[in-house]
């Protein structure tokens, strides 16, 4: 009898396991609008130009394999603070390390805290990126969900959101989607986030930031970091999950940041020798070829604004075809208001449609999405449009 006979196979991934359906059919209709990728106007992954430049630069310089330390390139972390905290903030009070993209800093966050800030909870919304939950059960953190989003009204539970800060004990945790909030694509507005923050200060809240669509929301760097900016200016506490998954393309290159803001330098020192001790039984080391990339492009002025071109060329397609999907559901006969569909963010749209909804989308029309109604509008493209549309307009008549 071997060892492990009596091993039961663990429950797939719910995301994974869709695109894993959809590959295996063989069916031609099928649309794949659940997966959480860039796609180009044919439908297929895009490598950026300036991401491509930059490997070339790479290539010539004909760097070695070496190890890179424990927290990683500190160029790249540099470059990479600056793009999510802006300029002008003090780096020398931010301990940043390197991570295996968002999920990874996710992850070593909350490590941090679940052993530095032992028996707090970690307050989560719903609904959210579904990792999440995994992630900081596995950091050994109590996680609690805080109302975000109104089914009924396909809307910011502002009020809601509110009142579940206010009650969680002093000292929670409280994770906020930087930008573009996965699934829902609904941020609070800057009037709100002053609100939040107000709660987040009375509470004495440690904020943990989580970023991973960082100018793919709106277009702009800049204008996507704004809220935390906001709530660093406040000065309240924070740490931030930075993802370049998608702003640059880089999925599989597993390149990103977890960074904590710290009252001092000296601070900051001894913070990040913690996240060190972290890291080192972890995985020793993160992998150089996705920092090198981010690095490079973002130490040279010209292939800078190339990249902030190149993914503004990413969101412009998508709130394209966020526009083009609700004047096409119009178009085939859909009484329904899709208005927040246009009114969302980022990579998803939340349509509000049922899980029985979604399986006749899946099981008649060959079309992949979640169960809880989240298209991914980078799935969509001029050729799919009208068949998406129809089945919706079907499915929801
Ligand atoms: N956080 C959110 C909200 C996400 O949507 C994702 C990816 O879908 C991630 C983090 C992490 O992605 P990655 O680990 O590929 O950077």
């Amino acid at each position: 009898a071997s060892l492990w006979k009596d091993l039961e196979a663990g429950p797939p991934d719910a995301i994974l396991g869709i695109a894993q359906a959809f590959r295996a059919s063989t069916d031609p209709r099928k649309v794949n609008v659940c997966v959480g990728a860039y796609r180009d106007a044919e439908g297929n992954p895009w490598v950026l130009p300036s991401v491509r430049a930059a490997e070339q630069v790479l290539m010539a310089d004909n760097d070695n394999k070496e190890y890179l330390p424990i927290e990683g390139d500190a160029d790249f972390v540099n470059k990479a603070l600056a793009f999510a905290y802006g300029d002008e903030m003090d780096v020398h009070r931010i301990a940043g390390v390197q991570t295996l993209s968002g999920t990874g800093a996710c992850r070593i966050g909350g490590q941090f805290l679940s052993t530095f800030l032992p028996g707090r909870t970690i307050y989560i919304p719903t609904p959210t990126w579904g990792n999440h939950w995994k992630i900081f059960a596995e950091c050994g953190l109590q996680a609690a969900p805080y109302r975000y989003y109104n089914r009924a009204t396909n809307a910011l539970d502002l009020d809601g959101l509110l009142e579940d800060l206010q009650e969680a004990e002093d000292g929670s945790i409280i994770l906020l989607h930087a930008c573009a909030h996965n699934p829902t694509g609904c941020d609070p507005t800057l009037k709100d986030w002053q609100r939040i923050a107000d709660v987040l200060e009375e509470k004495s809240h440690v904020v943990f930031f989580d970023s991973a669509y960082q100018g793919f929301a709106s277009g702009d760097g800049e204008k996507d970091a704004a809220a935390l900016r906001y709530v660093v200016k406040r000065g309240l506490p924070v740490l931030l999950a930075q993802s370049f998954a998608k702003n640059f393309g880089l999925y599989g290159e597993r390149c990103g940041t977890l960074s904590v803001v710290c009252g001092d330098a000296d601070q900051k020192d001894r913070i990040l020798s913690q996240l060190k001790c972290i890291i080192r039984p972890m995985y020793s080391s993160p992998p150089k070829h996705g920092s090198s990339i981010v690095r490079t492009v973002l130490s040279d002025e010209k292939l800078t604004s190339q990249y902030y071109k190149e993914c503004a060329t990413m969101a412009d397609r998508i709130l394209d075809m966020r526009t083009k999907l609700v004047t096409k559901l119009s178009e085939v006969g859909s009484k329904h208001d899709w208005s927040h569909v246009t009114g969302q963010i980022g990579m998803f749209a939340f349509t509000g449609m049922s899980k029985e909804m979604c399986d006749q989308l899946t099981n008649e029309y060959e079309i992949y999405l979640t169960k809880d109604g989240r298209i991914s509008i980078a799935g969509l493209n001029d050729q799919n449009l009208e068949y998406v549309a129809k089945a919706i307009h079907a499915v929801t008549d």
